[in-house]
Formats: structure tokens, sequence, C-alpha cells
């Protein structure tokens, strides 16, 4: 259903953007990478998603947190593939600190990356999905966009906002045929949370697998999604069956926001 369709997967040389970028190529789709890494890396990336799904794959090295850098990103799908068809806002980073210590830089680090990001590529990418009257974004937010946690005051104020810019964009774009939809996950193990469980264990002094179990504890079921399920998710909001689906938090969380 989106074979030949071009999307760009910002944040996708690691964890849950890596796993988008494999079953959005594995449908058929052309690829524009993003994210940090060696420059081997990407290059083996690059190559591996070719040879595997037999589609087009480029890299664009934007940085997040620079809005020229995210225009140019879209600017060149547009050259490199022809259109911006799917528009996946992913890169994300965290830093935990209690709020009368949050470092006032990482604060606007995360705001920029996790959250006016997305709103500088959608307001790039919109005139061309506007005109060719087709567009599916998917902004990946958290559980963290519909719950708090302690020490999160960045990340949390950024996702819950990447949930309203989901909505805003959503309503304004619903005869468009571009819909806009977020997805929520709990736990993934992928670097960025390796960093809080090794945290975790040491602010503790506990080993890794009980501070593990501990973060797991917030969802009913006690174990990690996985990065693969999330790619899914997006698969499902581009496809037909989703058409209609749009301004939606998507919640994929082991039951955490149940309780
Ligand atoms: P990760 O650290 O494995 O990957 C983050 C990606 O973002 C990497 O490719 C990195 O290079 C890229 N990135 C970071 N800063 C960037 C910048 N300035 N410019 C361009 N790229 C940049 O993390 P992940 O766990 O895969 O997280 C991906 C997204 O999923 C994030 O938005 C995160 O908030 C969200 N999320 C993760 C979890 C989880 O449990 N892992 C849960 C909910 C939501």
């Amino acid at each position: 259903m989106i074979k030949g369709k071009n999307a760009i997967v910002t944040g996708s040389t690691s964890g849950i953007g890596l796993a988008i970028a494999h079953s959005l190529a594995a449908e058929g789709c052309n690829i524009l990478l993003n994210g940090f890494a060696d420059k081997a890396a990407i290059t083996a990336l690059v190559a591996e998603l070719t040879k595997t799904y037999n589609v087009r794959v480029d890299y664009s090295p934007a940085d997040m947190s620079k809005p020229a850098d995210i225009a140019d990103m879209i600017a060149m799908c547009d050259r490199m593939f022809g259109s911006t068809d799917i528009l996946v806002n992913n890169a994300g980073i965290q830093f935990t600190a209690p709020v009368d210590q949050f470092p006032t830089d990482k604060w606007d680090a995360i705001i920029a990356i996790n959250l006016s990001a997305a709103f500088h590529a959608i307001k790039a990418a919109l005139p061309g999905m506007q005109k060719r009257k087709y567009g599916r974004i998917v902004n990946i937010a958290s559980v963290h966009g519909l719950v708090a946690s302690v020490n999160k005051a960045a990340y949390v104020a950024a996702k819950h906002g990447l949930v309203g810019l989901t909505k805003v964009v959503a309503i304004e774009n619903g005869e468009n045929n571009i819909t806009c939809n977020a997805i929520c996950p709990g736990w993934v193990h992928t670097p960025l949370v390796q960093k809080q469980i090794d945290d975790n264990a040491k602010a503790q002094g506990v080993s890794p697998e009980d501070a593990t179990r501990k973060m797991l504890d917030k969802q009913a079921i006690k174990q990690f999604n996985k990065p693969e399920q999330i790619g899914g998710v997006v698969v499902f909001l581009c496809s037909d069956t989703a058409a209609t689906m749009t301004g939606t938090p998507v919640i994929i969380d082991g039951g955490w926001t149940a309780e």
C-alpha cells in the first residue's frame, strides 16, 4: 500500500528510528536516513538497507537542533526522491534531574530536538504534501506525552507538546489526505534507555538487572516493547487501514498508562 512512497525517518541511525527505517523499507518505501554515527557505520547502513529491501536509501546529516539543517533535509528528500510522502519525527534525547537542578542548556536541547525539530520538519514538508494531497506524519512521542515521571521535566514537557502539535497538524490538514499521529511507547530497550538503566543502577547501588526490574514495574507487561513493534505501528499508521485515523496518540506501553 505504501510501496514507492518516499520517507524521512529522523534519528534513524540507532534504536527505534533504525527499526522504523527497516519496517518502511520492507514495505518498499525509499528512505532518507538521519542521525549521528561515524561515516563508516552510515555507509554500511545505507548499503545494507538498499541491498536487503531493493529500495533507494540516502542519508541526511541534519542536526535536529538546527532549523536550517531541518529545512535542508526536507529539500534533500524532495530533490533526491521527488517528494516527501512520509515524515517520521523520531530523533530524541534524554536527561534526568529534579526541576530545581535541571541544567538550562539540557532543557533547551531537549525542547529543540524532541519538540521544535518536529515543528520545523512538518512546516517544511507540509507545502509539498498539500500540493500532492498526500502525507503521513508520525511523531514518536512517549508515554511521557501523556503522563509524568519524576526528574524528566524537559522530556515530559517536550513529549506533551509533541502530542499537542500532532493534534493541531491533524485538524488543519484533514481535507488534504494528510494524517498526523503520535506513537506513545513505554520502555523500549535502546541506547537511550540503557543509559537510564546504568544511571539508576549506580544511583540506587543495585545491579543493572535489579534497576531494569524496577523500571519495568511501571508496565503491567514486564518486558520491553520492541523497536520493531514501533516500526510495525508506523507502517500501520501509513496504511490505507489507518487513512481516517488522525490526531491520535497510539499507545504501546505494556499497560503503563492503563493504571
Ligand atoms: P536512541 O538514542 O537509540 O536513538 C536516538 C536517535 O536520535 C539516534 O539516531 C541519534 O543519532 C539521533 N539524534 C539525537 N540527537 C540528534 C540530533 N540533534 N540531530 C539528529 N539526530 C539526533 O534512542 P531511542 O530510544 O531509539 O529513541 C528514539 C525516540 O523514541 C526518541 O524520540 C525517544 O524519546 C522516543 N522514545 C523512546 C523510548 C524508549 O524507551 N527507548 C520510549 C518512548 C519514546
